[in-house]
C-alpha cells in the first residue's frame, strides 16, 4: 500500500518513506491511499491474542513494505512487560456498566505518548535502513514537558539515532524537569533554554529550516528529524489499542463481537481520536467518536459549526497537554472525509495559515457530525468530575481523562445514548498529582508539600501505587544541567554531536 500527501495526490511513497520523511515536501501529511479492512471474524480471532500479536495484525495492514520479521522486531522492542509494568500493555478498566477506561499510561513516562513513542524509533530506523540511506538520524525536540520525556525514553540507546531535547527553563514542573535531566542513555542530550516554550520552539524551528546547516550535517552523514505527532509512524501504533480494547471487552464477555461501542477521547492535536476514526473506517464497530476538549475548545466549535477558528484567547489549564489551538492531524480527517480532495484540503490549510480560520462545506460538516460529537469541560468541571468519579466509582483519573469523562457524562445526558463507551485515559493521575489532589479536596497539602511527598500522599490516601519510574526519580543522578540562550541552541547541538 502506498501513501499520498493530503495536499498533493500526485505524491506517492511507500510506508517506509512516509515514516523516514515525516512530512511531505510541500507541507502535506502522509495518508494511506486506501483503508485496509478488518472483518468481525478477524476481530473474534484477535480477541484471543496478546497485545503484541494484535499490533502485528493491525500494523501489518498499513506497513506493507515491512517484512514480517521487521515488524515483529519493532513491536517486540517497544511493548515489553519491563517497560509497561503489565503484560496487557493497554488494559481496560470497567468503571461502571457503560464507561470502560482504556488505560494508555502504563509506559515508562506514565502518559499515552509512550504508546507511539516506544515504537516510532524502531519503525524509523528500520525505514531508514530499508531505504538504503546511510545516515544517522538526529532527533530534535522542543517540549513543554511530556513529549520530550517520552521521546527520550523511546530513542534511548536506539542504534543509528541521537536525540536532543530543549525545554523552557521557566515552563516545566519539578517532576518533568527531573524526568528529563536524569535521563539515561548514551545517545541523549537535554538542555534548558532561557525563556518560555515559544522561545524553545522557535529556536528549534529555526534550526529545522536552516538549509546551510542541513547540508553541513549531511556532509557528516547526519540528518535532523522530529518525533512530531504528524509522522505517520506515530499515528499508526495508536490504531492498535482501539482494536485491542474492543477485543478485551469481547473476551471479558462485556460485549458480543459485532456490538457497537462509542469511543471518547481527550483531544489536543487530534492524533489520538483520529486513530479511533481510522479503526472505525477499518471495520471496528464504533458508533460515535466523542471529541473532548478543555477550555481551549476550538474543536468543539468546529464539530458543531463547521468553522475552524483559532483567533481566540489561549488558556493555560490543568490539562496542559490539550492546550492547543491548531490541531494538526485534523488535516488528515478533512482529506479522508472529502474523499481525498487534495486541492480542497490545501485551500483550507492556506486559509488557516493566512487568516487563522476556515469554514468547511456543508457536506463535510454533515459527514463530520455523523461520526463525531464535540464537547468541552473547563477546569472547574474537570475538578468536579475527578471528585465525583472517585466518590461514585472509587476510581481516580488524571485531569485529561477527567475532561473526557465529563464530556461523556454530558453526551449521555444530552442524547440518552447509553452505548458502552471506551474512554481513552491518557495520563496516570500521578503525573498531574497536584491538580488531582486539589480536586479531591487536599488544596492545603498541595500548597505545602513538594511533588514527591504529593506522590506518596496520592498513593496512601487513595490506595494506589506510585509508578516505579516516578518513585525512583528523587534518587537519580542529575546528568544534564546546561541552560542556554535561544541563540546558543545550535552550538549546544554541535558540541553534543562532536562526541
Ligand atoms: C498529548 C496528550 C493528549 C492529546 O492527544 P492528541 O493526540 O494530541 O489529541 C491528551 N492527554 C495527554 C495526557 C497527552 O499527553
Amino acid at each position: 500500500m502506498n501513501y499520498k500527501s493530503t495536499r498533493d495526490n500526485s505524491i506517492e511513497v511507500k510506508s517506509s518513506e512516509a515514516i523516514a520523511k515525516g512530512l511531505s515536501p510541500e507541507g502535506g501529511l502522509f495518508v494511506p491511499e486506501s483503508i485496509p479492512t478488518v472483518s468481525l471474524t478477524n476481530i473474534k480471532y484477535m480477541a484471543d491474542m496478546s497485545y503484541t500479536q494484535r499490533a502485528k495484525e493491525i500494523l501489518g495492514r498499513f506497513l506493507t513494505d515491512f517484512t514480517e520479521d521487521e515488524l515483529e522486531n519493532c513491536i517486540a522492542a517497544a511493548y515489553t512487560k519491563e517497560k509497561f509494568e503489565t503484560n496487557s500493555i493497554a488494559p481496560v478498566y470497567k468503571m461502571n456498566d457503560s464507561q470502560y477506561v482504556l488505560e494508555l499510561w502504563h509506559g515508562p513516562t506514565c502518559a499515552f505518548k509512550d504508546m507511539a513513542l516506544q515504537i516510532l524509533p524502531h519503525l524509523l530506523t528500520t525505514s531508514v535502513k530499508k531505504l538504503g540511506i546511510d545516515r544517522e538520524t538526529v532527533i530534535l525536540v522542543a517540549t513543554s514537558g511530556d513529549t520530550g520525556k517520552a521521546a527520550l525514553e523511546g530513542f534511548k540507546d536506539v542504534a543509528g539515532t541521537k536525540i536532543i531535547v530543549f525545554f523552557p527553563d521557566e515552563g516545566v514542573s519539578q517532576i518533568q524537569r527531573l524526568q528529563m535531566c536524569t535521563q539515561e542513555g548514551k545517545n541523549v542530550f537535554v538542555s534548558a533554554v532561557n525563556g518560555n516554550f515559544d522561545d524553545a520552539q522557535n529556536g528549534v524551528k529555526a534550526i529545522f529550516t536552516d538549509k546551510e546547516y542541513e547540508n553541513e550535517l549531511l556532509s557528516e552523514k547526519k540528518a535532523l528529524s522530529s518525533a512530531n505527532s504528524i509522522n505517520w509512524g506515530r499515528l499508526v501504533p495508536q490504531i492498535v489499542y482501539y482494536f485491542s480494547a474492543y477485543c478485551d471487552m469481547v473476551k471479558a464477555e462485556e460485549i458480543e463481537c459485532g456490538d457497537e461501542v462509542n469511543v471518547c477521547v481527550p483531544t489536543g492535536n487530534f492524533g489520538n481520536i483520529l486513530a479511533a476514526y481510522y479503526a472505525k473506517c477499518m471495520g471496528l464497530p464504533i458508533k460515535k467518536l466523542i471529541c473532548a476538549s478543555n477550555k481551549n475548545n476550538v474543536l468543539t466549535d468546529f464539530i458543531n459549526t463547521g468553522v475552524y477558528d483559532r483567533n481566540r484567547e489561549f488558556y493555560v489549564t490543568t490539562s496542559p497537554s490539550m492546550d492547543i489551538l491548531i490541531s494538526s492531524n485534523l488535516e488528515r480527517l478533512l482529506y479522508m472525509i472529502s474523499g481525498g480532495n487534495d486541492s480542497l484540503v490545501k485551500g483550507y490549510m492556506t486559509e488557516l495559515k493566512e487568516n487563522g480560520k476556515y469554514a468547511v462545506s456543508d457536506e463535510i460538516k454533515e459527514e463530520i457530525k455523523k461520526n463525531f460529537y464535540g464537547g468541552c469541560a473547563d477546569d472547574e468541571k474537570c475538578a468536579k468530575t475527578i471528585s465525583d468519579t472517585y466518590e461514585k466509582f472509587g476510581y481516580v483519573t488524571d485531569t485529561h481523562t477527567a475532561v473526557a469523562v465529563a464530556v461523556h457524562n454530558e453526551y449521555v445526558k444530552e442524547t440518552g445514548d447509553e452505548t458502552k463507551t471506551i474512554i481513552a485515559s491518557t495520563a496516570s493521575p500521578f503525573k498531574f498529582n497536584g491538580a488531582v489532589l486539589s480536586a479531591l479536596g487536599n488544596e492545603e497539602q498541595v500548597a505545602e508539600l513538594d511533588e514527591f511527598r504529593l506522590l506518596d500522599k496520592l498513593a496512601e490516601d487513595y490506595e494506589l501505587r506510585v509508578p516505579a519510574s516516578l518513585k525512583s526519580l528523587e534518587e537519580k543522578e542529575i546528568r544534564f544541567e546546561v541552560v542556554c540562550d535561544k541563540n546558543q541552541m545550535k552550538a549546544v547541538i554541535n558540541e553534543f554531536l562532536k562526541n
